[in-house]
């Protein structure tokens, strides 16, 4: 398994939930010497300082200042949250007399059938009381604690016929005998550090225990859970650190909330950037109008490669495959924000980093999914280019990607970040 690879799964394991990914992006921050802001307070910024912000504790907004002048942002967005299911507060519910289930709504549209029958664990953030005081706390219960069991094929003769799942009755996991009744609120009170009746409320989520692998005769494919879009939040990631100072700012967002139409205080559909944004210039002495003119914005999320089982579902010519490097997005109706000006930008920024590039578009009578570039973009109205990486079984709890993939987008981040992009009457240099 390749460095990036052994990186990424690991990663991944450690970010059940986008509150996780946020600390696990945090502690990094701030172990390569970023300050962290505070929404709450004024923020002093100078020259040469590196930054980052959180929201909700599940968005995050990091950035560098040059040491120069600099004529605008290099910013790319990526969301940490994924399909899961949401444990109510009071999260058992009695079965049949003998057993005890844990009470759960949908979160983001997933595919059902592969949260069937594999081990799941819990984790999220919860409020407990501390010194008279609402203190909020991550856990992350790292045990094999439920299970969903699918009905036997004995019971249900159709089942392979096409299976329509009801989420409140098909979707429920087996959690204990009719004695674990309650046992959810003292696992998670003792998974925070206190006694059950300081435990307030929850925000929690099952999420899969199987660990991610590289598969395939040669390795070819990466398959893990939440792969859209840990893997493009993390490539970002990786290839706005390494980045050397350009001409720009680098900024780098990771949003929640993308998977529910991101419309809450801390997605992309908030005033979060513009937010961040206006304080930066504000803070350095500059206009926000000609900053954000000049900037531009790189929105990554996971884009569907041709399925080897199922090619008719792709377009006939814009069919990303797997281990292609950077998807560039395109959308007639602007779904994606891709247009002719931001692809050539972004596919030359490709070209010289010695970076491949693969287009996608729905098929055209297939509605497709959304994503972050053309919403954030309302807030911020900047240049944007929607690119992602080739994978399959989106919103599967265990998705496949290509292995070599994650490098591609890491260099194409730094390059982008790198670059010398600025507009002027003769054109776009880079
Ligand atoms: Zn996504």
């Amino acid at each position: 398994m390749t460095e990036t690879n052994r990186k990424l799964l690991a990663f991944i394991d450690a970010s059940p939930t986008a509150w996780h990914a946020c600390a696990n992006f945090s502690a990094r921050l701030l172990a390569e010497g970023y300050t962290e802001l505070k929404e709450t307070e004024i923020w002093k910024l100078r020259a040469g300082g590196k930054y980052f912000v959180c929201r909700n504790g599940s968005s995050l907004i990091a950035f560098r200042l040059p040491e120069e002048p600099f004529s605008g942002f290099l910013m790319m967005a990526a969301h940490t949250d994924s399909p899961a299911f949401k444990l109510r507060g009071r999260p058992d519910a009695p079965s049949a007399g003998v057993y005890t289930r844990l009470s759960v709504e949908r979160y983001g549209s997933m595919l059902c059938a592969p949260w069937l029958d594999r081990p799941l664990a819990v984790a999220g953030r919860v409020t407990v009381r501390e010194n008279g005081k609402i203190v909020t706390k991550l856990v992350n219960i790292r045990r094999d604690l439920a299970l969903i069991p699918n009905l036997a094929i004995h019971m249900d003769r159709t089942a392979n016929d096409g299976k329509k799942y009801d989420i409140k009755t098909d979707m429920l996991p087996l959690f204990g005998s009719e004695k674990a009744m309650g046992r959810m609120e003292q696992i998670a009170a003792e998974a925070a550090g206190v006694a059950e009746e300081d435990l307030i409320s929850t925000d929690l989520y099952l999420y899969p225990r199987t660990p991610g692998v590289v598969f395939g005769a040669d390795g070819e494919f990466i398959a893990a859970p939440r792969l859209d879009d840990l893997q493009c939040a993390f490539g970002c990631f990786e290839g706005f650190l390494a980045a050397e100072a350009g001409k720009n700012a680098p900024l780098l967002c990771v949003f929640d909330n993308e998977e529910v139409g991101s419309t809450t205080k801390q997605g992309a559909n908030s005033d979060f950037l513009a937010d961040a944004l206006w304080r930066i210039c504000e803070a350095l002495g500059r206009e926000f109008y000609t900053s954000v003119a000049a900037s531009f914005m790189a929105s990554a999320d996971n884009a569907h490669a041709v399925h080897p089982n199922h090619p008719e579902f792709a377009d006939s010519q814009d069919r990303p495959v797997m281990n292609g490097g950077i998807v560039i997005k395109h959308h007639a109706n602007q779904k994606y924000t891709t247009d002719a000006v931001t692809e050539a930008v972004f596919a030359e920024i490709c070209r010289r980093a010695g970076v491949p590039v693969q287009h996608y578009s729905n098929r055209a009578d297939l509605r497709g999914g959304t994503t972050l570039g053309n919403i954030s973009t309302a807030h911020v109205s900047v240049d944007s280019v929607d690119i992602g990486l080739a994978q399959l079984a989106m919103h599967s709890c265990f998705e496949t990607a290509g292995s070599a993939d994650t490098d591609y987008l890491i260099r194409a981040a730094r390059a982008y970040y790198e670059s010398g992009f600025r507009r002027s009457a003769e054109g776009i240099e880079l």
